[in-house]
């Protein structure tokens, strides 16, 4: 219908300005009638893994699920996922609270179904002292983590949204770009306005912005943000490894440029994720792929000039502590044998922090509100966990016989948020700038932090809790 209207008042106009040119006559255009934007409880900007995995559990938690909502993407259409296809480069590790999202909304079965590796022991390690963790799922109830494909994500929420009730209620538009939004002022009636680059404007009730670390909701909201670029990119491959009985480990070494993490995708394939220069990165991403997987392996095991001084002090806290040598605790990781073909890309890495979420009509969620390093694997994890307490505030709104864009409600959420998600912030920027450096005393005081964690089962718990969920 709304289709029809615009049709109408664009043959209006059309014929307006034709009897005009030919006429000479000056008709007064500002009295025609101004077409009400078309209208939805909730506009989502941003159909990545946050925006759509949002819409999903918005059709799928009662109290929401009747309510009107657009998805706008830039991009095309979700072009699905083949469980036999070879596995693609973009894959992500995910949290037992992820998981656990999955699961309330419906969408875990189907993942599980296809392919998901769970990891069981995880070690990090310092080249430039051999200072090492290690964990183990066994000391916790749920796996350290999951590596799951994103586009096996994105079909799961996707196939969500074909079930009737979320097919009637939740409509998507690929390929539009949001060009700008305007906000009611507080206190105002007034709905928030998106104008997309076509010219169309819609209006609804609350507009969230899930359109990642460039958000154009976000910058229109006004709101100040902390952003770091971080010169590094995060260069991507799907890779082959020599066989392991049970390729279930997370390996990441730190070396000089940056991490470097190869995760289990099963038993002969991982995904590497290289932190690097830029430069170092582009070099990457032109060798052969024979002279590639050499570069990986050489990262994982060349040995960096060390400090005595850090050496022994090592030594001294693992005997001091009851353990033994370092180096008898240091695992490698499996070979890298070879890199599947068109699987190498880069992304560049950066901080991003919102000094706040929402604002009168509008919400930020993912990384259009916080962005950081893939070193902890904690971006879309945080992204997840935003939807989780988002869905919840707009829940007790419904309850309250609020409005859903109350503002109440709003920050409700926005203080769950950034209880959870300042200190994983804060601490994983503190990591890339404690390791982006070889300077002596840093690398003295990060490798006896490292070293005293993996020492002391309370404070690794509690990292590890940290991590999990
Ligand atoms: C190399 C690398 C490895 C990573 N590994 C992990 C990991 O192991 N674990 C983890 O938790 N996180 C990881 N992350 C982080 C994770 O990928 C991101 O946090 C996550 O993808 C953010 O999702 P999002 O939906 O918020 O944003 P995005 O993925 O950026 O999606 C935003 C969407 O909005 C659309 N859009 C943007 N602007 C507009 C507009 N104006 N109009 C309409 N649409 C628009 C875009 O097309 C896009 O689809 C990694 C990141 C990198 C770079």
């Amino acid at each position: 219908m709304s289709i029809a209207l615009n049709r109408q008042f664009v043959h209006q106009i059309r014929a307006m300005l034709v009897r005009n040119a030919t006429t000479g006559a000056s008709y007064a255009l500002a009295t025609a009638p101004k077409p009400q934007p078309e209208h939805y409880d909730i506009i989502i900007g941003g159909g990545g893994l946050v925006g759509t995995t949002f819409a999903a559990a918005l059709s799928k938690t009662p109290v929401l699920a009747d309510k009107r909502v657009l998805l706008l993407e830039g991009g095309p259409p979700f072009k699905g996922f083949n469980p036999s296809a070879p596995y693609g480069n973009r894959v992500s590790a995910i949290n037992q609270n992820a998981v656990d999202l999955f699961k309330t909304i419906g969408a875990w079965d189907r993942m599980e179904a296809a392919r998901v590796k769970p990891v069981k022991r995880m070690q990090v390690w310092d080249a430039s002292s051999d200072a090492l963790i290690h964990f183990h799922n066994e000391h916790f109830a749920d796996n350290i983590a999951c590596i799951i494909e994103n586009d096996l994500m994105l079909e799961a929420v996707h196939s969500l949204l074909q079930d009737a009730n979320a097919k009637k209620n939740v409509e998507i538009r690929n390929g539009v770009r949001i060009e700008k939004v305007s906000l009611p002022s507080e206190n105002s009636s007034n709905y928030s306005e998106v104008h997309l680059k076509t010219g169309q404007v819609y209006s609804c009730d609350l507009l969230i912005g899930a359109d990642g670390f460039n958000s154009v909701v976000r910058q229109q909201m006004g709101v100040n943000v902390f952003s770091v670029d971080y010169q590094r990119m995060g260069l991507v491959a799907t890779v082959d490894v020599s066989d392991a009985d049970d390729n279930a480990v997370a390996w990441q070494r730190f070396i000089p440029t940056g991490p470097i993490a190869l995760l289990p995708l099963n038993d002969k394939t991982s995904s590497l994720v290289w932190s690097t220069t830029q430069e170092h990165a582009r070099q990457l991403c032109e060798m052969g792929n024979k002279e590639f997987a050499d570069a990986i392996n050489e990262a994982f095991v060349k040995q960096y000039p060390k400090s005595e001084l850090i050496v022994k002090s090592l030594n001294a806290l693992n005997s001091l502590m009851g353990q033994q040598q370092n180096q008898q605790t240091l695992h490698l990781p499996p070979r890298v044998t070879g890199v599947q073909d068109n699987t190498r890309a880069k992304f560049p890495l950066g901080f991003l922090h919102a000094a706040s979420y929402v604002s009168t009509g509008a919400a930020l969620i993912g990384d259009a509100a916080h962005r950081i390093h893939p070193m902890a694997g904690q971006g879309v994890n945080l992204g997840y966990s935003d939807i989780r307490y988002l869905v919840e505030a707009l829940s007790d709104a419904v309850y309250a016989g609020a409005k859903i864009g109350d503002k109440h409600y709003l920050i409700q959420y926005e203080r769950k948020s950034l209880i959870k998600n300042i200190p994983i912030l804060v601490g994983v920027h503190g990591l890339q700038s404690l390791y982006s450096t070889d300077f002596s005393p840093v690398v003295f005081l990060r490798s006896i932090g490292l070293q005293l964690t993996h020492n002391i089962p309370s404070i690794k718990n509690f990292f590890m809790k940290r991590a999990i969920g």
